[in-house]
């Protein structure tokens, strides 16, 4: 792969748009069919009430914004959203936790089962959980998962402007986790947030310099959120995303360029240049997380006229094995160990019983 100088990629972004487009779009064919774009599902498991202070984020729980704190969903709920993704077009399913970090409990264990159940279903599964350690990664790698996604926002530079509560090294960490684990790598940025050209290719220089880059790089549109501290945060015109996805594929030619959020705030026009300059994903649904995104049957009409055709899972690696996760089986064994128990103990409860009578808490 090409190493770039952050002058090279400003010189990219800047040059005039149409070239742009062309040169991005050659990148494209040369390693992309051109007509194929991953249509993905982004699944909130677990919404709002985050510790953190990201600029941007309604799930924040120090911002007053119309997102209810809803607690991890049930592996049976999630399993029947993702066949529903499927069933319209999705491979690939991002679970996105509003976690500061991946815990080691119960939900964690919940998590995994949700990570195994759609793998089995065949589809691309990715988890966005927050910071993670390198055991966390191994037994998502374990129990099947595809992709971790955990962005760098912005700049090293800017990013003390968007988020105070962890450090840019903490996310490059746990980038680095995924990686040991063998998962693929998502990540990408937020263009809008009141950053500078040079901050955006600041982003793409902190993938530079990986030894790896990303395999996939998500590239949003901040959808600003009353409440939160960007919500005065006017909104980006469309040809500035669609510059940032174009240099985004010159630089990293084979990784999947992920056409992300703010997409409610583009025409089908700006949407079309932006799948000729290298854009290989979208997400569908009519959710982003928690904030807007256009409908499957939008999406769907849209494809039909530009004449996409949604890309099957698994093009850009294998299929993970998933694997017997040994805490999951221990916790099963000793849950009906105690079941047993239980009924035991209730057979022996004479049928004349009566509970006591609870009068008072204080
Ligand atoms: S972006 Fe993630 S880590 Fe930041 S506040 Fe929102 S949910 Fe929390």
């Amino acid at each position: 792969m090409q190493k770039f100088t952050k002058q090279e990629l400003l010189d990219i972004y800047n040059q005039p748009l149409l070239e742009l487009v062309f040169k991005a779009a050659t990148v494209h064919r040369e390693h992309h069919n051109p007509r194929e774009v991953q249509m993905s599902s982004l699944l909130s498991i677990k919404t709002g009430g985050c510790s953190e202070d990201c600029g941007y984020c309604p799930q924040a729980a120090r911002y007053h914004t119309d997102v209810e704190p809803e607690k991890l969903m049930s592996v049976a709920s999630v399993l029947e959203q993702a066949k529903n993704a499927k069933a319209n077009g999705s491979s690939r399913l991002c679970m996105g936790a509003a976690w500061r970090e991946v815990r080691d409990n119960k939900d964690f264990d919940n998590v995994i089962e949700m990570v195994q159940g759609v793998n089995d279903l065949d589809m691309e599964v990715c988890c966005t959980l927050g910071m993670m350690n390198e055991d966390q990664a191994k037994r998502l790698k374990n129990a099947g998962l595809f992709a971790y996604n955990h962005n760098l926002d912005t700049s090293a530079d800017y990013y003390d402007d968007v988020i105070s509560t962890r450090e840019y090294e903490d996310r490059l960490n746990t980038i680095e986790n995924a990686r040991k684990a063998g998962i693929s790598v998502c990540s990408g940025g937020i263009i809008g947030m009141g950053e500078a050209v040079e901050d955006r290719i600041g982003l793409l220089m902190s993938y530079m310099e990986m030894e790896t880059p990303p395999e996939s790089i998500p590239i949003n549109a901040l959808v600003a959120v009353e409440g939160t501290p960007m919500a005065e945060q006017k909104p980006i015109e469309q040809w500035e995303m669609i510059r940032m996805v174009a240099t985004t594929r010159i630089a990293f030619p084979k990784s999947v360029v992920r056409l992300s959020a703010g997409r409610t705030k583009m025409n089908m026009e700006g949407q079309a240049l932006c799948f000729m300059a290298g854009a290989s994903s979208i997400f569908a649904g009519d959710k982003l997380l928690t904030t807007p995104n256009p409908e499957f049957n939008e999406d769907k009409e849209m494809f039909n006229i530009l004449g996409l055709v949604a890309k099957a899972p698994f093009a850009e690696g294998e299929q993970p094995e998933t694997k017997p996760d040994t805490i999951n089986e221990e916790r099963k064994i000793k849950e009906a160990a105690r079941a047993v128990k239980l009924a035991e103990a209730r057979k022996n409860i004479p049928a004349d019983f009566q509970p006591r009578k609870v009068t008072s808490v204080d």
